[in-house]
């Protein structure tokens, strides 16, 4: 049977959420065999997106939740660090070697075609492809060269051992399950380093697999949906019923 895609998903509430998980359902329901994990930053489950969920169309998910710490919610410091850490500290308790599945960290905000998740499915180890609209280049891509990934196409620190955004790459589950110990790093961990540190503990530049026609097709796109405009919200004087947004 094909291998269930296992897509982490950090959310955290702001004006533009409900929009985002939305535009993101339209797409994960049309997936076979996909499970939702949707990770909110947060102390506790949020009724949005309970019942975002429950009328997604997503046949199979998981709802999480974990606080980033006051401390790291601060500009210049990683996102999502301790969300994506709670995803894979579900999958390690839930899945076992007799699953097959592949794991992808999906942001709440990215644009994700459906082929994408074709290509990711076949995935041995880690796979990897181009991210379109980020590093700021129209793209970021995986250089190949007779089936082995060489170097990077990038704008932004070419020194990064693995020189991608998180949108980049997918990991079989065994690979996550017999790497218990491999998790996304804050001490010491700058941002835009967070998908090498992860990557360095579970395997090699080498032995990465090159996807979407050996790294020439930009299949998903890193957008960032502008902060929506809320100067003539009112304080006093709201309107009579209240709707969620
Ligand atoms: N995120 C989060 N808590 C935050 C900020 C971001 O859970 O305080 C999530 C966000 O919903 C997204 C991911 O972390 O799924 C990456 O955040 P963002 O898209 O803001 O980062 P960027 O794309 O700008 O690197
Ligand atoms: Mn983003």
């Amino acid at each position: 049977s094909i291998p269930t895609i296992y897509a982490i998903t950090p959310t955290y509430s702001r004006p533009v959420q409900k929009a985002e998980l939305t535009r993101l359902a339209n797409t994960f329901r049309q997936l076979p065999r996909f499970h939702w994990v949707l990770v909110e930053d947060s102390a506790f489950r949020s009724r949005l997106v309970t019942e975002l969920l429950a009328h997604s169309g997503v046949l199979s998910y998981t709802q999480l939740h974990v606080p980033t710490p006051r401390r790291y919610k601060r500009p210049g410091l990683s996102r999502a660090t301790e969300q994506r850490n709670e995803g894979l500290r579900w999958v390690r308790r839930n899945r076992s070697l007799r699953n097959s599945g592949v794991v992808y960290f999906a942001d709440d905000d990215n644009t994700y075609s459906l082929e994408l998740f074709q290509e990711m499915r076949l995935t041995h180890k880690v796979s990897v492809w181009p991210v379109g609209l980020v590093g700021g280049r129209r793209y970021e891509r995986p250089i190949v060269k007779e089936g082995h990934v060489v170097g990077w196409y990038t704008g932004w620190r070419p020194d990064r051992p693995f020189a991608i955004d998180m949108a980049g790459f997918a990991v079989n589950l065994k690979v996550i399950l017999s790497h218990p110990e491999a998790v996304f790093k804050r001490g010491g961990s700058q941002p835009g380093m967070q998908e090498s540190d992860f990557l360095k503990q579970i395997t090699t530049v080498q032995e990465l697999e090159p996807k979407a026609a050996n790294c020439t097709k930009v299949l998903v796109w890193h957008t960032r949906t502008e902060k929506a405009n809320l100067v003539y919200e009112p304080k006093h004087n709201q309107d009579v019923i209240h709707i969620e947004v």
